[in-house]
């Protein structure tokens, strides 16, 4: 059997895209005004719903599948998935668009109408507008300007909604993949159109761990510490050996992953929260803190970590470290909680949708595509995981910065050009076969 593109595609798909600018624009902002917050997850539904009337009046067979069960799902709020699929004329591989259809909060700052979808000149503003709503309109696009050009394709598209990407995707994708959506028996390919921007391909992400640590005390009174034993103090000794012993140690771990920005290209550790003694007072309280020894101290740690290095020797890293203390340090205990984990994951290069949206890349932008590696997670890890298919990426328009900032908005020319490239893949993956 043999593929082979023919030559006059590109100009044909081109053309295509741009005669659906209008519905690219109204696509997008339709999306955006379907407020689609999590938490707590509204009108998931209702975006399916819009979702599959319109895939549905081209040709795609759709479901909705609500992640029961699922964290989060609940009857108030469903986490609501949408799965279209699209059969070529004969057998062949399936490529898979996936795209999160919820929305971060809102926030302060804007200049705009958050769920208006407002086109200005060459932008449309919106929360979700870059992540990842234009990315998603921009697949459909693709999609659909394909099968136009090439009703008698190969094998088969499917293009996915999921809930709950912004939360850690377990009532979406993690959801999906769990009951066999994205096994590599029914789908090949997978690009996710996060806003990496048109020119980059993503191949993955590093690792996470977060944990919670507590250090133990005793509380007594304020005017007598020394009958007490400050969990405070402990902490602070933590906190000591963190600062003098284990980032210095971090910083030298460096990773062979492209990951952008280049800070992320070694070990990090955040320390999101920190909380001991008493609780913090009602807003509006007027009165005094009460004088006591704290007995307990919590820390939130996030450690990122990279391919090279493995889980257990993380873990490990930190309760040396406290396992330390506890014999030094008279008085100190401690526990700690796995909060979550995330395994890092790359793509290789060789594998066939990189290599595809690469020559995509070359032929529309006329420039050499970059690689790069996500310092933070999404939704490749479920399929990676669950899944159990290799072959994905993340392409899409948008700047990443502007993703969760106020006035969050996507380019058209970037849809455009992103759409094309997504096209172009389609056409060099689902080429019928040579006669
Ligand atoms: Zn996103």
């Amino acid at each position: 059997m043999i593929r082979k593109m023919e030559p006059d595609l590109h100009p044909r798909l081109a053309a295509e895209i741009a005669a659906r600018r209008d519905d690219l624009i109204a696509l997008t902002q339709d999306l955006i005004r379907i407020p689609t917050l999590n938490p707590p997850g509204r009108h998931y539904r209702e975006i399916c719903d819009y979702l599959s009337d319109r895939l549905s009046a081209r040709g795609f067979v759709t479901a909705l599948v609500r992640a029961e069960g699922a964290p989060g799902d609940s009857e108030t709020w469903p986490r609501w998935n949408m799965v279209a699929r699209r059969e070529g004329s004969a057998p062949g591989d399936c490529v898979h668009f996936n795209s999160h259809h919820d929305v971060v909060e809102v926030g302060h700052g804007w200049t705009r109408e958050p769920f208006g979808g407002e086109l200005d000149g060459d932008r449309i503003y919106g929360r979700g507008a870059c992540d990842m709503k234009g990315g998603l309109a921009a697949s459909i696009i693709a999609a659909e300007a394909f099968i136009a050009t090439c009703p008698d394709f190969s094998g088969a598209i499917e293009i996915s909604a999921t809930a709950d990407e912004e939360s850690g995707g377990y009532g979406g994708v993690a959801y999906l993949a769990g009951q066999g959506w994205f096994d590599p028996d029914r789908v090949q390919h997978v690009i996710i159109p996060e806003p990496l921007h048109k020119d980059r391909i993503c191949l993955g992400h590093r690792g996470v761990w977060w944990a919670e640590v507590e250090t133990k005390g005793r509380i007594a009174h304020g005017s007598m510490p020394f009958l007490g034993d400050s969990a405070i103090r402990h902490m602070g000794a933590v906190l000591e050996e963190i600062e003098h012993r284990l980032y210095p140690h971090l910083s030298t771990k460096r990773t062979a992953m492209p990951v952008v920005p280049e800070g992320a290209r070694q070990s990090t550790l955040n320390i999101n929260s920190i909380h001991g003694g008493e609780a913090e007072a009602e807003p509006g309280f007027t009165g005094l803190p009460a004088p006591c020894v704290a007995d307990r101290c919590r820390i939130v740690l996030d450690r990122r970590f990279l391919i090279e290095e493995a889980l257990p020797e993380v873990k490990a890293e930190m309760t040396s470290l406290l396992d330390g203390l506890k014999s030094s340090r008279p008085g100190f205990d401690y526990t700690i909680r796995d909060l979550f984990e995330v395994q890092p994951t790359m793509t290789e290069r060789a594998a066939p949708v990189v290599r595809s949206t690469a020559a995509a890349i070359e032929k529309v932008l006329g420039q050499v595509a970059d690689y790069v590696v996500s310092p933070g997670t999404y939704d490749q890890k479920h399929i990676d995981r669950i899944g159990r298919l290799k072959n994905c990426i993340a392409y899409g328009p948008g700047l990443l910065h502007l993703a969760h900032q106020p006035d969050e908005w996507v380019g058209m020319q970037d849809m455009q050009d992103s759409a094309l490239v997504m096209a172009l893949v389609l056409a060099d993956l689902l080429a019928p076969a040579a006669r």
